[in-house]
């Protein structure tokens, strides 16, 4: 049962929104869309087909194409041809013009882009129209600017780019993760098969349009969908030279294990359960601000959410007072209104999975505390939910739940915080509130992530390296460090 908010003399001011929804005329959705393979959309060899539907409401939105082998397979040639025929060939300086123009196409269509992810996702119209895509745009836009410039970003070899690259993405950022993995394989020579998340596919085929309009040779780029089934024919194919998979870790080790002894280049970006230090000198309100963004945006769906509270023992008690009356204002809902903070759970099974591992959370004998907000009759939600009384060994402080959850435990010495956050088989990020800047650098270098931030969180940035270490995976996208997971090294 969620608890009460508790009644005190500075209950916070509750605010009535009037609805602000925006339009969704601005999207055209084809009842039925094929695979994009080498330049064109078709119908798949295997003949089937699967339903995407709205997870705000459970509409029905159109079918999509579900590649077999035989599908890859033709994916894979098309991929092949243009790498050896036209792309691999081409000089940065052309390659780049390409990029930029896409980079440009989408910043022109970002409206009608950030409408369709939110139909297709269940994400607050808001981030997608602010947070997803100018990044998507920025990506392109910035390795645009490395394709020309590949021998100087390092020095004294001869980057080459590695053939065919095969990406798998999730559903969390679909257009983003699109954008991470396609603009530096594009920029360093490589031509891409890329299969998007099997809930998430309309925005990558969005994006297959737009890459056709702005002349982007054929077989450059090859979008294939379907579930998991699809993706392992991708990663299994003889003919690509290099996967690059972002997901779950359970998928990510059977891929690695898949791969072993094969020539075939990997990166892999996995889950995480980042601790989210706060120490008794930071600045409160902007750490409440810092900690309801980095467990709520994109309903916690999110590989770096700061899902593990970690707060000094004398402030504890004050900080939960303050985070609950915080969390009383999220306004949880339709993801087309813009007032939206906490959108749609992306899928049923989703949903299914955040239940179950609150109910865990329960009967391990943590307490929950969710406020009383109304959620809609249809389609996927949950209440933004705090944890307290979490114990190191609970499963809701160990395992990934990927939903709008956060488990507050708390420490008494830096070290103690160290050791706790440091108690994880993940190591993707972290995020530290003090205000002293020693006390940064001293956690910035014994926290195991691959990204910590500090007085901040979930900044996003194409020209900044991210990745894991741990169970969290290897390889870094975004920053002159993303080139490298495409490129080979020839003599100087
Ligand atoms: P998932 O592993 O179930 O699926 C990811 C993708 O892999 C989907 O496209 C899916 O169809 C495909 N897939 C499934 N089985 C496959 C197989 N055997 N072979 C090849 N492909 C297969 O993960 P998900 O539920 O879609 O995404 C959530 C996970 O992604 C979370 O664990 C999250 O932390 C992680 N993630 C990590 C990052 C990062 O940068 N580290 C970013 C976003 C999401």
């Amino acid at each position: 049962m969620a608890t009460k908010l508790p009644a005190t003399s500075h209950e916070p001011l509750l605010w009535d929104y009037a609805t602000s929804k925006e339009s969704t005329d601005i999207v055209e959705i084809d009842s039925k869309y094929g695979l994009f393979i080498d330049g064109k959309f078709r119908a798949p060899k295997s003949r089937k087909y699967f339903p995407t539907i709205n997870p705000a409401n459970e509409e029905h939105l159109a079918d999509v194409a579900e590649a077999g082998p035989r599908d890859i397979d033709l994916a894979v040639s098309a991929a092949r041809r243009a790498y050896t025929d036209v792309w691999g060939p081409m000089s940065g300086a052309e390659r780049a013009k390409y990029l930029f123009r896409i980079a440009r196409m989408v910043q022109e269509r970002s409206r009608e882009l950030a409408v369709l992810e939110t139909l297709d996702g269940g994400k607050p119209i808001k981030e997608a129209r602010d947070v997803d895509l100018p990044l998507v745009a920025g990506h392109f836009f910035y390795y645009a600017g490395w394709a020309d410039k590949l021998e100087y970003a390092f020095p004294g070899v001869s980057p080459k780019p590695l053939g065919v690259a095969g990406q798998v993405i999730p559903w969390n950022f679909p257009l983003m993760m699109l954008a991470w993995k396609v603009a530096p394989a594009l920029a360093t020579g490589n031509t891409v098969v890329l299969k998007p998340a099997e809930t998430t596919s309309l925005t990558a085929l969005m994006f297959a349009q737009i890459a056709s309009e702005a002349g982007l040779p054929p077989g450059v780029l090859n979008i294939v969908t379907g579930a998991g089934r699809t993706g392992a024919a991708i990663v299994g194919h003889d003919d690509v030279d290099k996967i690059a998979f972002t997901g779950s870790t359970a998928v990510g080790k059977m891929i690695q294990s898949q791969l072993a002894g094969t020539s075939k280049r990997l990166t892999l970006e996995l889950g995480g359960k980042a601790a989210h230090v706060v120490f008794e000198d930071a600045p409160l309100d902007q750490a409440i601000e810092g900690v309801i963004n980095g467990i709520f945006f994109n309903q916690g769906h999110v590989c770096c959410a700061g899902s593990r509270l970690l707060v000094q023992e004398n402030i504890h008690d004050r900080f939960v007072d303050k985070l609950k009356r915080r969390l009383a204002t999220l306004r949880v809902g339709d993801p087309l209104d813009k007032n939206t903070d906490v959108g749609a759970i992306n899928s049923r099974a989703q949903l299914e999975r955040i239940t179950e591992l609150v109910e865990v959370g329960l009967s391990e004998g943590a307490e929950m505390f969710q406020p009383d907000c109304v959620l809609p009759d249809r389609g996927f939600y949950f209440r933004p939910t705090l944890f307290t009384n979490v114990a190191q060994s609970h499963r809701i402080a160990q395992e990934e739940i990927f939903g709008p959850v956060l488990s507050i435990l708390s420490f008494r010495t830096p070290d103690e915080a160290v050791e706790k956050a440091n108690n994880t088989p993940y190591g993707l990020s972290a995020g530290v509130w003090t205000s002293k800047g020693s006390r940064i650098l001293w956690m910035a270098d014994r926290l195991k992530a691959g990204v910590v931030w500090a007085n901040t969180y979930n900044k996003f940035d194409p020209t900044s390296p991210f990745g894991g270490y741990k169970e969290s995976g290897f390889g870094r996208e975004g920053g002159r460090h993303g080139l490298l997971a495409y490129m080979d090294w020839g003599e100087g």
